[in-house]
Order: structure tokens, then sequence, then C-alpha cells
């Protein structure tokens, strides 16, 4: 076993832990006692906050996990095992005409890590989540059990286990359903929307029309500009050749930590303004490799290091019903007026597909994601956004979290209680013993 920083990506909490690799599939669980504490499965560390984190536990790194078991390409239904990267996937599935039913915005998260956290994409509204399309898993437990999950076997457990962070053992391999692809292409819009009114308008329009939705939004903006931004909204198309190349490593990188934060109110503002204007024309029609639509952040390696040595919060919640819609407004203009912010701040409409996941996020409503430097005052303002969140009956994501307390979570995860029933006793995470109000 050995000891090192394990990170999440927004590099807050920063902590020491023991790490024991998987290899194989068939390796067993280190046996753990009174004095060395808990286990978490850790994928390739893509979580924003410490669902990942273990303090003073041992992490499970899957990345030796990393091989492929079946794909059947008349099917579209491929096993392989949890460590496998989506990126990994994607070359093996493209050039056979098949594509993820569900992708996050990071094509280096694992396939384990995206049904823990049954992460979403820009096509929620029309697929739902990671989940809904996970045919099948095994479920490593402490207790040396090899649990099959899937919706007819140990159903419990399987919809314990998508959206359960870990918590409920192992997962050593999963078998999707993909959908068919015809080439590597998607045709895309973009239109820019003056407020968060268009952005509602525009996205009604559009979600029937387009499996794909989502939308950048100017987080610096106020008064009547409150809101506004840029919609993007996408299709596969047929493409004669399939440019099947996906990059498993970024092609540049942030060399190294910068010693303080690029990311400012100044830099903000002149980005924000900058970013919304660059689109001059209301709307615009590009035919795209799937690479840059789905993973426009990938494409700079490390970039969370520009946030300096204390790091970044994320923060996405979701706000369901017309509430919600207000909500977001009083939340877009409580955030332009703190002049904290973020420059990627994503709005996307979810749908009404709900995934097998017991603790699964995404339910209907407008989603925010956002993310901001680390500093007491974003602190504040998370608290504040957290208890308009809690009064319209929203959630925020644990994917992205660092700091929600053991309240707002009880009230976001009403099935909190009956999901701790499947808990692994063995298991534990920094996340989970914040919010099960079991801190060390
Ligand atoms: C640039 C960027 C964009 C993103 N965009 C999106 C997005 O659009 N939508 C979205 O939903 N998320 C998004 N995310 C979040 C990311 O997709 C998720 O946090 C994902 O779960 C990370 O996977 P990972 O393999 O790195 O897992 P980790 O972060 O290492 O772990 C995540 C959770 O999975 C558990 N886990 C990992 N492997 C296993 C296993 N084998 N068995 C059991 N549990 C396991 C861990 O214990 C932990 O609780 C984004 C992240 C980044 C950095």
């Amino acid at each position: 076993m050995t000891e090192r920083g394990y990170t999440s990506w927004g590099r807050f909490p920063q902590i020491n832990q023991l790490g024991r690799s998987f290899a194989w599939r068939s390796d067993e669980l280190p046996v753990t006692s009174e004095d060395t504490d808990s286990l978490l499965p850790y994928g390739n560390g893509r979580s924003y906050g410490d669902v990942c984190l273990n303090r003073g536990g041992i992490v499970l790194s899957t990345r030796g996990l990393n091989r492929f078991i079946n794909f059947d390409p008349e099917a579209g239904i491929l096993r392989c095992e949890a460590g496998v990267l989506l990126a990994e996937i994607l070359q093996l599935i493209v050039p056979a005409g098949w594509f993820l039913a569900v992708s996050p915005g990071t094509r280096y998260a694992t396939v384990g890590g995206a049904l823990a956290n049954d992460v979403h994409g820009k096509n929620h509204h029309q697929a739902g989540a990671f989940g809904c399309h996970v045919i099948a898993f095994e479920l490593l437990r402490s207790d040396g059990s090899r649990n099959l999950c899937s919706r007819e076997e140990n159903k419990e457990l399987f919809g314990a286990t998508i959206g359960g962070l870990g918590l409920t053992g192992l997962i050593t391999w999963v078998e999707l359903q993909l959908r068919p692809v015809n080439g590597s292409m998607l045709k895309e819009e973009t239109l820019k929307f003056a407020n968060v009114d268009e952005f509602f308008h525009l996205s009604e329009a559009s979600d029937q029309d387009f499996e794909y939705t989502v939308a950048w939004v100017d987080c610096a903006s106020k008064g009547d500009s409150l809101g506004r931004g840029l919609f993007a909204r996408a299709n596969h198309v047929p493409s004669e050749t399939v440019q099947a190349k996906v990059d498993l490593e970024p092609r540049i990188s942030v060399p190294f930590q910068l010693p303080c934060s690029l990311i400012n109110g100044f830099t903000l503002k002149m980005f924000n303004a900058w970013w919304y204007r660059r689109q001059r024309e209301r709307r615009k029609t590009r035919k795209v490799h799937f690479q840059p639509f789905f993973y426009p952040l990938d494409s700079i390696g490390n970039w969370n290091l520009m946030y300096g040595p204390k790091g970044l919060l994320q923060y996405q919640c979701v706000l369901p019903g017309e509430d919600g819609r207000e909500v977001l407004r009083q939340m877009l203009a409580i955030i332009a007026q703190s002049g904290n912010g973020s420059f990627l701040a994503v709005l996307k409409i979810f749908g009404e597909r709900l995934s097998p996941g017991l603790l699964s996020f995404p339910r209907p409503g407008v989603t925010l994601a956002l993310d901001f430097p680390n500093s007491p005052d974003v602190f504040r303002l998370l608290d504040r956004l957290d208890d308009m969140t809690r009064e319209v009956g929203g959630a925020v994501y644990p994917a992205k979290d660092a700091r929600m307390s053991a309240d707002s979570f009880h009230s976001y995860f009403p099935a909190y209680e009956k999901f701790s029933e499947y808990v692994d006793p063995d298991f534990s995470s920094s996340f989970w013993r914040r919010v099960s109000g079991d801190e060390l």
C-alpha cells in the first residue's frame, strides 16, 4: 500500500491517505480493523470535492482494472472493468458505430466513477442519467461476496450503487447499453440569448428536436442582461469518414500550480463579456467532431491548477418547477453582485426521465453549474445558495461538493435513510462522514 496525495479535481480539501491499487477484478479487498479504518473506491479523481476522498482511510485505486471484457457490435452492449476511462471506451466503440448513451463533460472519468456518481450529460432531457443505460455490474463487498446486480438480480443493491458514491462496495465491472451513431460528427447550432427568459424559451423550443442542449451563461451580467449567454444545441449527423482518434491525454497542459489564483472579479468580468461578444451572429452553425463538442474543458490538461494553491469549489444545483425558475434569477443576481463566479457557468433543463439510482442527483428542473476560487467569501455565498436550493425543494450535486451540511444533504436526498441500509460497513468517505453527521 502506498501513501500519496490522492486529490479531487477541485484540489480542495487536500488529504493524504493510503492507496491500494487494483490490478485485476478478482483481487480481494484489504481487511480493515478498528485501527485501519475504512475503504473507498477511487476512479480518476475527476470529482471536484470529497466524494472520492477518505481522510485517514484507504482508497482503492481502480485504474488498473482497465480491461474490456466483451463488446457485442451488433447489439451495442459493452462489458468492461470499472477503471476503464470513457475516452478508452469511445476509442473502441465509435469506429464500430456506437456512442456512450450518456457522457459527462469529461472523457477522463472511469466507468465505475461515472456509475457511482450517476453522471448526466447534455442529453439528460431525452436520455436521463448514466444509470438509465447500465445493464449490470459486479459489486465486491467487504464480506468477500461478489454480487451480480441488475434490474432483475440484487435490484436493491443495483439502485443503491447507481449514484451510491462508492459507499456500497467496489464495482469491478460494468455492462452498458450504447446508442448507435453513424460517424464521429455532430451538427451544432449556437444561439445568443439576451437574458434568462430567452434561455427558457430556447430550451423549450429545442429539447424535442435536439438530442443535446446546454447553455453557457455570463454570470457577471446584471439588470436586463441577467443570465445572457450562448445556447448550444446539436444532433449526431452521418459522416463518411470516422475520425476515431480519441485523445487519451490532453495535447496541452497547465505545467505547474500557479502561486495564486488567476481568477478574480476583474478577469471574470473581462472574460465573460468577451466570450459573449465573440459570437457576432445571433445564430452560428457548424459541423463539429464529438471531442470539442462534448469535452471542451479536456482540451487543456490540469486547468484546475490555474486556481492556485487553495483550489476551487464547484457548485451545481437543480431547481424544480416554476418557483425554481424564479430562484434561478435570484441566484444569478446574487452571484453577479458578489463579484465571484465562473468562466464557465452552465445552464441546462433536466428532463423527466428518472434514474434507478436511489441517491441520483438529476431530477426535473433547471440546473446551474459554476466554479469559484476557494475563499471564505465563497463559502458564505454557497451557504446562501444552499438555503435557496433547500427552500425550493432542489438539490446540490455531491460529485461537485466539498462543503454541504448534513441538514442540506438530508433535505436534498430524502432517500438517504433507505440508502444507508446498503452502505458497506467497511466503506466510508470524507463526504459521507460530513453529511451523515459522523465526521471524525
Ligand atoms: C471537466 C469536468 C467536467 C465534468 N462534467 C460533468 C458533467 O457534465 N456531468 C456530470 O455528471 N459530472 C461531470 N463531471 C464530474 C465527473 O464526471 C464525475 O465526478 C465522475 O464521477 C468522475 O469519475 P472518476 O472516475 O474520476 O471518479 P472519482 O472522482 O475518482 O470517484 C467518484 C465516485 O465514484 C466512486 N467510485 C469510483 N470508482 C468506483 C468503483 N469502481 N466502484 C465503486 N465506486 C467507485 C468513488 O468512491 C467516488 O465516490 C465533470 C468533471 C470534470 C473534471
